[in-house]
């Protein structure tokens, strides 16, 4: 077997990461320009979802090989991945205090009252409303993961500084699949939203939404366990060691990939809203998050191309489903056979 993976975000990291474990021979081509969904990102592992207070399906199936494939990772890569975190949220109206405190009784493992917590301090944060709590969240820092994970194929000769073209519909699909000179047994998608492009993948009921972020360096010591949430519009949260990660926009339209000045001098306002603490923007950051209609990750193989495999539509849950898509991704085709798992593309092809 030799394996050429397509993108080297997140998905085509944990699917490396776990023929790594295997021991199953691989490369990954990664073009260095394109915006991705993984350097963009910021990377929170949230066990409660974000409107309706409940606890994320799957989490306890979910999380443990989270736990386990970025320790895992840490160790190999001698960088730090996964921090815990709290996350507080600063209720913007009676509602939405009167809403969280219901829903602390109901997740209460997870969710809990503040009226003035530290955290809230530390920022010179204000409300009349009274704060939300919520325990055990993580971060990964994921462009670190990213930067690290493909230093270390480059210096094995395994990362491909290139984008693999759309392939030729007349080549024959069980023949050998040859790229940059090297002939694969099996190719395995992880290309975020570029799979939308391929025919071959056009059957998989995908979308595509745009986000956009800042670093910012702020002029004060704050936290760096602390997650800040000010209504829908803004998230602040570690970026690296000392910055910090201000975002984000959920776009479905939009006219340039890259970032723009909109969105910039948004989120400046909306900062200087929430707090006077002083700060700079560094950095502007862009990238997409790709949906299935359920949105729930697609990991499998074609149902056609048996050598063609997939990991995708992480959606805003990237950090939470690709360990463990990406494990029944590797043992299906250890196996030989499907395996049932949340994540079967199977799911899609009798509609
Ligand atoms: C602003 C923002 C904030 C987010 N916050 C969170 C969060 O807090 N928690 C969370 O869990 N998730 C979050 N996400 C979602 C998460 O980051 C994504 O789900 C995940 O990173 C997607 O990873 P991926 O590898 O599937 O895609 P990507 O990271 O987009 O990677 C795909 C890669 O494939 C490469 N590629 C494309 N075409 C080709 C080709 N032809 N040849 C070779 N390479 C190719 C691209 O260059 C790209 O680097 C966020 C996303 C965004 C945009």
């Amino acid at each position: 077997m030799n394996i050429l993976i397509v993108g080297g975000g997140l998905s085509g990291i944990l699917v490396s990461a776990e023929l790594r474990k295997h021991g199953i021979p691989h490369q990954v081509a990664h073009p260095l320009t394109d915006f991705s969904g993984t350097g963009a990102s910021s990377g929170i592992l949230n066990p409660v979802m974000g409107r309706k207070y409940t606890q994320v399906p799957h989490w306890e199936l979910l999380w443990p090989a989270c736990e386990a494939a970025y320790r895992h990772l840490e160790q190999l890569l001698q960088v730090p991945l996964l921090n815990p975190a709290v996350i507080l949220k600063r209720h913007s109206s009676e509602d939405d205090a009167v809403f969280w405190q219901q829903r602390v009784q109901a997740v209460s493992d997870y969710l809990s009252d503040a009226t003035v917590p530290e955290l809230a301090m530390a920022w010179q944060l204000d409300t009349p409303y009274s704060y939300g709590v919520t325990q055990h969240a993580f971060q990964l820092h994921s462009h670190r993961l990213q930067k690290a994970y493909l230093a270390l194929l480059a210096a094995e000769g395994n990362l491909i500084e290139n984008s693999v073209p759309e392939r030729n519909q007349n080549e024959d699909p069980s023949g050998p699949i040859s790229f940059n000179d090297t002939a694969f047994t099996h190719i395995i998608f992880c290309e975020g939203r570029n799979t939308l492009n391929r025919p071959e993948w056009a059957f998989l009921p995908l979308s595509v939404n745009k986000g956009q972020a800042l670093v910012v360096d702020f002029e004060a010591a704050l936290p760096r366990n602390g997650i800040i949430k000010c209504g829908k519009e803004l998230t602040l949260c570690p970026y690296g060691d000392r910055y910090w990660w201000a975002g984000a926009s959920f776009e479905w339209k939009f006219d340039t990939d890259g970032p723009t000045d909109v969105f910039r001098e948004q989120t400046l306002q909306r900062i200087q809203q929430y707090t006077s603490i002083p700060f700079r923007i560094l950095e502007s950051l862009s990238g997409f998050r790709v949906s299935a209609q359920d949105r729930t990750a697609v990991a499998g193989w074609h149902p056609k191309k048996k050598q063609f495999g997939i990991l995708n539509a992480l959606g805003t849950k990237g950090v939470l489903q690709a360990p463990h898509a990406a494990k029944a991704l590797v043992n299906t085709l250890l196996a030989g056979k499907f395996i049932h798992n949340p994540f079967a593309l199977e799911r899609f092809r009798s509609s």
